[in-house]
C-alpha cells in the first residue's frame, strides 16, 4: 500500500513530507524546531520563519523526504 506524502502549505512554497523515506535523523527538527516538531501536530508549521529559512533547512534533508515547490 502506498503512503501519500503529507502536504503543507503557507502563501508562498508547498512543502510535502515523505515518511516512508525519512531517515529519521531528527536534523530537520534541531535545527528549525519551530517549524518542523517532533512532539506537535501538524509537526510542519510553515509559519513560524521566513519562507526562505525554511528552503535553506529542507534542502538539508539526507534523504530528500522533505521537498517545496514555490506556489
Ligand atoms: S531532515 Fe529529512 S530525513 Fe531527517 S528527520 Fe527531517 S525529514 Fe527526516
Amino acid at each position: 500500500m502506498e503512503i501519500e506524502a503529507k502536504k503543507f502549505s503557507n502563501k508562498e512554497i508547498n512543502v510535502t513530507y515523505d515518511p516512508c523515506i525519512c531517515k529519521l535523523s531528527g536534523i530537520c527538527a534541531k535545527e528549525l524546531s519551530h517549524v518542523f516538531s517532533d512532539n506537535i501536530i501538524p509537526w510542519i508549521n510553515l509559519n513560524q520563519d521566513a519562507t526562505d529559512t525554511i528552503i535553506q533547512q529542507i534542502k538539508k534533508c539526507p534523504s530528500g523526504a522533505l521537498q517545496y515547490i514555490k506556489i
